[in-house]
């Protein structure tokens, strides 16, 4: 029996990402980056999380209502992608009152289940923003990105599968406590831990490498996947970013959607609160 996997889709514009360096845009590409990702979850009859931006949303409400309708979970990627760490907790709360003023107005009364912070923004400095997404009613966070690998975010020590996580310490297990975590789980070779399963890490590793690596963490747990979709995006601009930035952003976009695909033809996935059980 195939090992089940989490899917998720982190839906934002391009200009979300941290790595461009604020640059803005009037013009949305969101739905037309989405539209392949949609079209092969249907192919392979998959059903994912999609962790929305509230300014996608306002300009797309259509593309959240089909999303919704197809089945895939809708979840909060906040309303605008600022850094949960920067925000503060007010700011944090305003943020998402708007989010889901947003989302009753285009899908009516949903129950908003999960949470995923812009660029994995929750550790311990922050750890107060667990108990502001117990009080929107959220069942599960997504934020957890556990190793330091990035100069961005990361926290090492925390657990690489599901948990209760203790709203006193993010790395800990509570059992007491009414929200689940869903960290990324990264692959573990000896004492080398690598985050094979999204984003650029995805992007930039061989294939094989890939298959090799999912079928391995397969072999004692499930493991999580995150995209966007300006990574399989052809006309995602491109800019004269500084290297590092450059190919963080960029690198395999053109080859993206193909591995997205390998994926879902190799490996089994759902929604993330329906690995969790909260359905
Ligand atoms: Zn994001």
């Amino acid at each position: 029996m195939a090992v089940v996997n989490a899917l998720s889709i982190d839906l934002e514009e391009w200009y979300h990402s941290e790595l461009v360096g604020g640059r803005r845009s009037r013009f949305s590409q969101a739905a037309e980056a989405t539209k392949p990702i949609l079209d092969l979850l249907d192919r392979y009859q998959t059903k994912a999380s999609f962790f929305v931006v509230g300014e996608v949303a306002e300009q797309n409400p259509d593309l959240i209502r089909s999303i919704f309708q197809k089945g895939h979970e809708i979840g909060c990627h906040t309303f605008s992608h600022k850094l949960v760490w920067n925000l503060g907790e007010s700011l944090f709360r305003e943020d998402l009152e708007r989010f889901h003023l947003l989302m009753q107005k285009i899908l009516g009364r949903v129950e908003i289940k999960g949470f995923r912070a812009p660029c994995f923004s929750i550790d311990n400095r922050n750890k107060w923003a667990l108990k502001v997404l117990l009080d929107f009613g959220y069942q599960y966070d997504a934020s957890i990105f556990p190793l330091k690998i990035s100069p961005l975010y990361g926290i090492s020590g925390a657990p690489t599968r599901p948990y209760r996580i203790s709203f006193e310490d993010v790395r800990k297990e509570d059992s007491q406590s009414p929200l689940m975590e869903y960290p990324l789980c990264p692959l573990t070779i000896g004492r080398l831990k690598i985050p094979i399963s999204g984003g650029f890490y995805m992007r930039a590793l061989p294939r094989s490498f890939l298959y090799w690596g999912l079928r391995r963490i397969n072999r004692s747990q499930p493991f999580l996947v995150y995209f966007h979709p300006w990574e399989g995006y052809e006309k995602t601009p491109r800019f004269a970013l500084p290297l590092f930035n450059r190919v963080i952003s960029y690198y395999g976009i053109s080859s993206a959607l193909k591995k997205f695909e390998f994926l879902l033809k190799h490996f089994r996935f759902v929604r993330l609160d329906q690995t969790l059980g909260l359905r």
